[in-house]
């Protein structure tokens, strides 16, 4: 039997991708949510525009499943994973699951400001956050949204789309320089800027003023203090690997695990946000927790778990929606290269754009510009499947 900790995109994709390849023994997939897999990157774009009451209780509408795959696994839906034993053994809060593997995909937790407990402040991770803060935003006038990466700018933009008054403030004083190269980071906070959003870099946040217990605004490190309804914390995730703490497996900021998502627990396999790969020629040695890398993670421990040789590694791809703008960046931006436009143009918000050698590039930016950009990531995907030895 095969027990799946975390019943989301990475165990999913374990999961099927074990029949893919022909595995045919029980799969369990413990999930601490109520919910069948579905998907999170909508939940900071389309979701929260619809309001609470609008947005379905059964999370259908963004599923992860095909039809009928449900019926391929044993689903412990509501059940937390509390520790790990040799065997391996996954312990849960309704019991013990022996199994003879184990895979944790227990994805990451929004990180958090201390003291950021007051009514109005959201943090954004699961469909409950997002019912939340749509129903907090649906009266509110000013929101501020604490950290300018994507979830926090796409956030942002679904905000200022619905009418509210949006700040950004970041800690940063050059924010998304380091995906983009920090011409296109410039870009970008001029693309806020343009829709409304009033963004502050180079910002602390000293504390959060609040009148009965909720927040009524945000006191920068300054003295400035900036209205505000509802706050979001979009300061990051963390690799959510609390629950295996006192557990005999190595953890540093997430599962530690070989190429193949071996962890240093016999027997037990870590995929997606919870883990964190180790060896340099992984493809996606540094943390990468986005839904390609989670895919790709996935996939690897499930071909090692099945006895097949790993699948070629892609590059790095992430992608984000911002004021009507889709934004895409393959491979590693080299620090403080600014990438050079190859293709469209900058100041027409739609171009593409190459860090390094253009035959060869380290990076690829593009913004609504899809084809070329999928020509070049392809090339970057044969280059990085051509370095690494599978
Ligand atoms: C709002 C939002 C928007 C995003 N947008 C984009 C985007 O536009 N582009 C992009 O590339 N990426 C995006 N991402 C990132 C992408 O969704 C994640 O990288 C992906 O969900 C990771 O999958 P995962 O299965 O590893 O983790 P998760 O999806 O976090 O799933 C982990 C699951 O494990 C469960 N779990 C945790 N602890 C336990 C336990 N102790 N016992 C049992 N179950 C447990 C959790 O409840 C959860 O259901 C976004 C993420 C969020 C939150």
């Amino acid at each position: 039997m095969i027990g799946i900790v975390g019943a989301s995109l990475a165990g999913l994709t374990v999961a099927r991708t074990l029949r893919s390849l022909g595995v045919t023994e029980p799969i369990i997939l413990v999930g601490a949510e109520p919910w069948l897999p579905y998907d999170r990157p909508p939940l900071s774009k389309e979701v929260i525009t619809a309001g609470d009451e609008s947005i379905a209780p059964d999370p259908g509408w963004a599923t992860l499943l095909t039809p009928g795959e449900a019926d391929e696994f044993d689903w412990r839906l509501g059940v937390a994973a509390t520790g790990l034993a040799p065997g391996p053994v996954i312990h849960t809060d309704h019991g013990d699951i022996p199994a003879d593997t184990v895979v944790l995909a227990t994805g990451a937790r929004a990180r958090r400001l201390p003291g950021d407990v007051l009514a109005g402040v959201h943090t954004l991770r699961t469909l409950d956050d997002a019912r939340r803060l749509a129903d907090d935003l649906h009266d509110a006038r000013d929101l501020v949204v604490i950290g300018a990466g994507f979830i926090g700018a796409e956030i942002a933009s679904t905000a200022a789309a619905m009418g509210r008054r949006v700040t950004i403030v970041e800690r940063a004083a050059d924010p998304g320089a380091a995906a983009l190269g920090p011409r296109l980071a410039a870009w970008a906070l001029d693309l806020h800027r343009r829709a409304g959003v009033d963004v502050v870099v180079d910002a602390g946040v000293a504390d959060l003023e609040a009148v009965d217990g909720r927040v009524r605004a945000v006191r920068l490190a300054d003295g400035t203090t900036i209205p505000a309804d509802v706050v979001v914390v979009g300061v990051g995730a963390v690799a959510e690997t609390d629950w295996a703490a006192n557990s005999p497996i190595a953890i540093d900021g997430g599962f530690l695990t070989d190429a193949a998502g071996a962890t240093s627990m016999p027997g037990v396999w870590a995929a997606g946000d919870c883990a964190r790969v180790t060896a340099p020629d992984a493809g996606h040695a540094v943390p990468h927790q986005h839904w390609s890398a989670a895919i790709e993670s996935a996939r690897a421990v499930a071909h090692a778990v099945a006895g097949h040789p790993r699948p070629a590694p892609r590059a790095p791809y992430v992608w984000s929606e911002q004021h009507g703008h889709r934004i895409q960046i393959c491979g590693t931006m080299p620090r403080g290269v600014d990438p050079t436009v190859v293709e469209g143009s900058v100041d027409d918000d739609a171009f593409v754009a190459v860090a390094g050698d253009p035959d060869r590039p380290d990076a690829v930016v593009a913004v609504d510009m899809p084809r070329p950009f999928t020509r070049l990531r392809k090339a970057m995907d044969a280059r990085v499947a051509g370095a690494v030895r599978i």
